[in-house]
């Protein structure tokens, strides 16, 4: 392959993605000269609704959090992962107290405690009501802006990992005006989800599996990947993306779940209706929504306080000319978060030297097939600093901050956004949706191995769509977030999680991959 010369920059750890995890690793690197790249956009963090499990409340303890955990997930949690998770709760929630978060609080001044669904006890801790995410981030961004070892490069997207000798040394970005690389010992991706893969999503615009496809040309491996969570109730608004979502404390406040015909079908389903598990509940929604639509009723149950007790979800109804008070929302199910992802160890290592992963992009071990609410937010805010501290550990070469007119460069330039194709979002939520079927999945796999872009993100999005779809085919069984038409139950022989890595997804192999460092101007 020819290569275009690009200047290159050494530097310390690179962090891609600024989200919650992205955001407190490059917090947690201090005193190391840290770049934090983004793209300028919002990622699921800011989202988030319902809040952070952790066993704060004087009624819980880490070992009951760790039970509810290991019951959500369908079997395949790491057990000492989620030991190290619930145990760490109460201690992050501790920083983010000295760092600020404005935690909503009882009249005596304890932080209070919400309950979700499969939580045994008031456990999920949260900021303005519903508006938890958005006060997360905006408390770890005041931090960042206070911190002198960290230099923001943004907008840019990372594109492709460079590789020395086969490990990791460093990433190739991409800017509005061209072209940069970081060399590095240390590569941290935090790039979050994979929601925009699919044509229903709660997640933000460019939170569409590009780190997958980053690790997984580069040569790491990948776990889980068959796993994703579809939220049964996101607004389903005609052209709209993300869909907003319709948190699921709703249904916990007896708002029911009505079909075409106005008539509840959740009780005739599961003995605990509209509480049944996420994944019962999003099949149901979506058998609904293929014959007619399926709405969500909160008239009776929550009514006039609604915009008092849901006033997130009220503004993003308002917005899109929908009135919960006085009418039902209509909702459909939307991809809205992923157990796989990078396999990572208990230090936040992938398989690749020299590449780590935190947040959502890692498979840790703690969700298994079936993620256990508001365990996610969590699992970022504990292993940011333990990847930091993995990486502070290596005695890398002390390097110097990168020139001050390239951040300020990148940031006089304008966003740079990473868009999926209409018709890989439209076959990925059919082919590898709410219910997959084995012809469905083998049509969307030809698809995509056809499927040959030029550019550097599109063969990231095609590398992190064919491993979903090769997750899928491979598990003939249904369990957490993956249902098989054909395979309803779940069965004992694939009581094992699934690793993938470039050699063993068929039609990934003779793609392009990273690119052995040459050919570069150094700066
Ligand atoms: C609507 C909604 C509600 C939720 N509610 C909750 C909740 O109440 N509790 C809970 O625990 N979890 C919740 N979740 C899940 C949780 O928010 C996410 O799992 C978590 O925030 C992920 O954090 P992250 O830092 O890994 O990724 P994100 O916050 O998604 O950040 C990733 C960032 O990386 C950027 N990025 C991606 N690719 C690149 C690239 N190539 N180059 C540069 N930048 C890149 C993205 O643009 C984004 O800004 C919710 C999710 C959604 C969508």
């Amino acid at each position: 392959m020819k290569l275009a010369r690009i200047n290159e920059y050494q530097c310390g750890p690179v962090v891609i993605g600024t989200g919650a995890a992205g955001l407190l690793t490059a917090l947690s690197l201090a005193p190391m000269p840290v770049v934090l790249v983004g793209t300028g956009a919002k990622g699921s963090s800011d989202l988030a609704q319902g809040g952070i499990a952790a066993a704060v409340a004087p009624e819980d303890d880490a070992a009951l959090h760790a039970a509810d955990t290991l019951s959500a997930s369908s079997g395949l949690c790491d057990p000492e992962t989620v030991d190290l998770v619930t145990g760490e709760g109460a201690l992050r929630i501790a920083l983010l107290e000295r760092f600020g978060m404005p935690f909503d609080r009882g009249q005596d001044g304890t932080i209070l405690c919400g309950r979700e669904a499969a939580h045994q006890v008031n456990r999920v801790v949260h900021a303005h009501g519903d508006g938890t995410g958005a006060a997360l981030t905006k408390t770890l961004w005041a931090q960042v802006h206070k911190a002198d070892h960290i230099q923001i490069l943004s907008p840019a997207v990372a594109e492709v990992l460079i590789l020395e000798q086969g490990h990791v040394c460093g990433v190739e970005l991409a800017s509005r005006t061209g072209k940069i690389r970081l060399k590095s010992e240390a590569v941290i991706l935090a790039t979050g989800g994979l929601g925009q893969l699919f044509s229903r999503t709660t997640n933000p615009d460019g939170v569409c599996g590009l780190g997958l496809g980053l690790a997984l040309r580069a040569g790491a491996e990948l776990v889980d990947m068959e796993f994703v969570q579809f939220h049964p109730t996101a607004i389903d608004i005609p052209g709209k993306s993300p869909n907003p979502l319709a948190t699921e404390t709703l249904r916990g406040e007896g708002a029911v779940l009505l079909d075409h015909r106005g008539q509840r079908f959740m009780k005739q389903i599961h003995a605990d209706a509209e509480l049944a598990p996420r994944d019962v509940v999003a099949r149901a929604v979506y058998r609904a929504v293929k014959e007619g639509g399926a709405w969500l009723d909160a008239r009776a149950s929550v009514g006039d306080v609604f915009p008092d007790h849901f006033p997130t979800v009220h503004r993003l109804c308002l917005e899109n000319g929908l009135d919960p008070v006085t009418a039902p929302i209509p909702v459909a199910p939307a991809a809205h978060y992923h157990m796989g992802g990078i396999a990572t160890d208990r230090r936040g290592r992938s398989s690749q030297t020299g590449l780590w992963a935190c947040g959502e992009v890692a498979s840790t071990g703690l969700h298994g097939a079936n993620r256990l609410a508001s365990n996610s937010l969590l699992e970022a805010l504990v292993f940011a600093p333990l990847v930091a501290a993995d990486v502070k550990a290596l005695g890398m070469k002390p390097r110097s901050m990168l020139p001050q007119s390239l951040i300020d460069r990148v940031a006089s330039e304008g966003a740079i956004t990473v868009s999926v194709p209409a018709w890989l979002r439209q076959a990925m939520y059919d082919g590898v949706g709410v219910v997959r079927e084995e012809e469905g999945m083998q049509a969307l796999h030809a698809q995509l191995v056809d499927w040959r872009p030029d550019e550097a993100s599109e063969r990231n999005l095609r590398a992190a769509a064919l491993a979903v779809v090769t997750g899928a085919i491979g598990r003939q069984e249904s369990r957490g977030g993956h249902f098989r038409s054909e395979y309803p139950l779940t069965l004992g022989r694939f009581n094992h999680r699934c690793y993938l890595n470039r050699q063993t997804i068929p039609g990934l192999a003779e793609d392009d991959t990273a690119y052995e460092s040459k050919d570069v101007s150094h700066v």
